[in-house]
């Protein structure tokens, strides 16, 4: 039903994706609502497909950034600490910022500094974005995503907007117990999202859910 949920506005494309049943939560909903995608998607901004935002990436689709959303929300609460893994754009770093509130952080980590700097710009772009970036609750680092940022760890949730070549335990490692990271994993010609649960005693279960089609987690291109 994705390509389904386009509309002529961001309120419109929220209430298709509700509709639609790829949003289920209240809190997502208005997490999103409270983010105009205009801001971070050059153009065409309320389509639900991705969008080029220039180095080779793309602004995810909508219906992805409302999966992550939704398969990450029990970890999503006020106060919480989140690692956004190639944040991009920076729209899905404002929206976890959004379900986190003031007293939560929100880490985007990208390896292209034009993206973080494209991130700080688009989040100005709104008096809340600038808020957000004030308080601290959402912030933009450069580093290599495949190490996760330990300095800001543990984290009570980590999504990663790119595909690995394989599972990272230093992802895992940097996770809270309990905490939930949401990762797409390249498989062959295939890449799939794994949700990895830590438990509470420590433990590690692993759920394999959909195909999904993400820019790959890579080295940095060379400057
Ligand atoms: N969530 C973002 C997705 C951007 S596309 C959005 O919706 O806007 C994926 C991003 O991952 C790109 O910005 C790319 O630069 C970044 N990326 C790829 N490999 C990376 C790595 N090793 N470390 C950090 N970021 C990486």
């Amino acid at each position: 039903m994705a390509w389904r949920s386009s509309g002529a506005t961001n309120a419109a494309l929220i209430k298709n994706m509700v509709d639609n049943g790829l949003i289920t939560s209240e809190r997502v909903k208005n997490a999103m609502l409270g983010v105009d995608r205009a801001h971070y998607a050059p153009s065409h901004p309320y389509e639900d497909s991705p969008q080029p935002i220039g180095h080779r990436a793309t602004i995810s689709a909508p219906h992805m950034h409302a999966h992550a959303c939704e398969h990450l929300l029990p970890y999503l609460n006020p106060g919480s600490r989140v690692l956004d893994i190639g944040s991009g754009s920076g729209y899905l770093t404002a929206v976890f910022a959004n379900l986190v509130g003031p007293s939560g952080t929100v880490i985007g980590v990208d390896h292209i500094q034009p993206l973080v700097d494209l991130a700080n710009y688009n989040m100005q772009k709104s008096p809340a974005g600038k808020e957000m970036l004030r308080l601290g609750q959402a912030k933009f680092i450069k580093a290599d995503g495949r190490l996760g940022w330990k300095e800001g760890a543990p984290y009570d949730a980590i999504h990663v907007g790119a595909a690995a070549a394989e599972h990272h335990q230093t992802l895992v490692d940097q996770l809270k117990a309990p905490g939930r990271l949401f990762v797409p994993v390249e498989e062959g010609y295939m890449q799939h999202i794994y949700v990895v649960d830590k438990k509470e005693d420590g433990s590690v279960e692993r759920k394999k859910l959909f195909g999904v089609q993400y820019v790959p987690l890579t080295d940095a291109p060379v400057e």
